[in-house]
């Protein structure tokens, strides 16, 4: 398949479709006597996350406004769904969210409907939109977001629905667009787009394309603006990207990204997701060695049972992977490891899942993602034969997230007593005068401020801002605390 990459010299046709974009809402926002909006509806992880943030930098460049929330939703003047297929009811969401929309459209004609991300790979949801929405006004898959303002335009121009679903694999350089970063101290920066592991139960490689890495002295440089905009945490983003740089010719590597990213001094560096198969040892040396490295590992292991790992194709042992989380523990300080796990994989038996409560176990996760496996359109799986019945695949769910919920219990109970420095992301929704805030191995921790740091009433933004945090309590998700000082002063 091929690979095109495209850069900022390439963008006179979106340049001039952005421009004609402002024209058309500048007018229409004139017939109607008030300022144009947008809301984006984002499902998934944070790779959509991001190309969420391109969508919306370009919403904003059409001179709309963003809103948010439930009550503007059918509202919204242009209203996008950034669609995933990897979580469950993603389709649930999406068609009955568009029944909602039905009622807005006719109440004014000019709103606009847009559906792009992962589920819009999947041949069947298209043809239903087709078929059943026909006030859908664009289609467009994640490969195509370079393109979202000359695709709207066309959709405008011949006033019909339009579908643009490629088989080509883009790389647009982030410089091609002008991001709305949705946190005002977290930057989430794509090195990598793409997936070349077909997973058996993924959709991901289909929807996302091939791998493809971002030319790394372009990522140092979005990376040192980030930190002049006074950006305190970047998060490396890639669907795995500890295989970053294998499918270009620079010889960089990840490690060569995120020391690069601890180099330009960002109180946090963070990074998702990583495959076993490509985690070196010195990717792992240098969360050890480095201050400002998140200390927290999100590792899917999805399987215990070697033989179910192998179903899934996934090209490591359980006792490989076991290695990998042993050397985490050992070389890095107060680590969290965490992971994600499907439960009932087709043809898992007892014993299978047995081996999956062991690895658990051993592994003592701080934290993991657990699914019951429901077949996704598309991919390989979703043909095996030996589904397991849904019955057992619940009662197995439930006994896996009680010794998870145990395991996570005891992580959080561990930093009772003891202070960590924790980066603030707002109140809390724990309750009144709570904030909430992660420590640097990225447990969530809610904590209260005594009176003699910051008043009663005073509303001050604290997102962003980093402060010590006395741990006082545990509980199965979270931990609680009290802010003894802030330390970014
Ligand atoms: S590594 Fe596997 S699960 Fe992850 S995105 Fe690629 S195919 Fe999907």
């Amino acid at each position: 398949m091929a690979i095109i990459k495209v850069d900022s010299s390439d963008n006179a046709e979106f340049l001039s479709a952005t421009e004609e974009l402002r024209e058309y809402f500048s007018a229409l926002s004139v017939k109607k006597g008030r300022k144009l909006t947008y809301n984006v509806l984002t499902y998934g992880c944070q790779l959509n996350e991001s190309d969420s943030e391109k969508l919306e930098g370009m919403l904003t460049s059409f001179g709309l406004e963003r809103v948010q929330g439930k009550d503007e939703l059918t509202m919204a003047d242009v209203i996008l769904m950034n669609t995933c297929s990897v979580r469950e009811n993603a389709d649930k969401h999406l068609f009955g969210n568009l029944g909602v929309f039905k009622n807005g459209v006719r109440e004014d004609p000019d709103r606009i409907i847009i559906i792009c991300g992962c589920m819009m790979k999947v041949p069947e949801n298209v043809e239903k939109i087709r078929k059943s929405y026909p006030y859908v006004d664009l289609v467009f898959d994640p490969q195509q977001i370079h393109r979202f303002p000359i695709l709207l335009r066309d959709s405008i121009r011949n006033s019909s629905q339009l579908i643009n679903i490629g088989s080509i694999d883009y790389i647009a350089d982030d410089d091609y667009f002008t991001i709305s970063r949705l946190r005002k101290f977290r930057a989430l920066v794509p090195i990598m787009y793409g997936c070349n592991n077909f997973c058996t139960y993924c959709i991901v490689p289909y929807a996302r394309g091939r791998e493809r890495s971002r030319d790394f002295g372009k990522i140092v440089s979005e990376l040192e603006t980030l930190k002049e905009q006074g950006y305190k945490e970047v998060m490396l983003l890639g669907q795995n990207v500890n295989s970053y740089g294998l499918n270009n010719e620079e010889g960089k590597t990840f490690k060569d990204v995120l020391a690069a990213a601890s180099d330009i001094g960002f109180n946090r560096v963070r990074f998702m997701s990583s495959h076993p198969k490509d985690l070196s040892d010195e990717v792992i040396d240098l969360m050890a060695d480095r201050d400002n490295i998140e200390k927290h590992l999100h590792l899917a292991m999805q399987s215990g049972s070697n033989r179910i790992l192998k179903l899934m194709n996934r090209p490591y042992t359980i006792e490989q992977f076991l290695d990998i989380a042993y050397k985490f523990r050992s070389r890095v300080k107060e680590g969290s490891l965490t992971t994600d796990i499907i439960v009932g994989f087709p043809g898992e038996t007892e014993e299978d899942f047995e081996q999956t409560l062991d690895a658990v176990r051993k592994a003592g996760f701080d934290a993991a993602f657990t699914f019951q496996y429901s077949p996704r359109p598309g991919t390989k799986a979703a043909s095996f034969d030996d589904q397991v019945p849904k019955d057992i695949v619940s009662a197995r769910f439930d006994r896996l997230l009680k010794l998870q919920n145990d395991l996570a219990y005891k992580s959080n109970e561990a930093r009772v007593g003891r202070s960590y420095e924790v980066l603030i992301e707002g109140i809390s929704k724990a309750g009144a005068g709570t904030y909430t805030a992660r420590t640097l191995s990225n447990h969530l921790v809610n904590f209260t401020i005594p009176e003699d740091i910051l008043p009663k009433g005073c509303l001050e933004d604290l997102e962003g801002r980093l402060g010590i945090v006395k741990i006082e309590r545990a509980r199965p998700y979270s931990i609680d605390g009290v802010l003894e000082r802030f330390s970014d002063v």
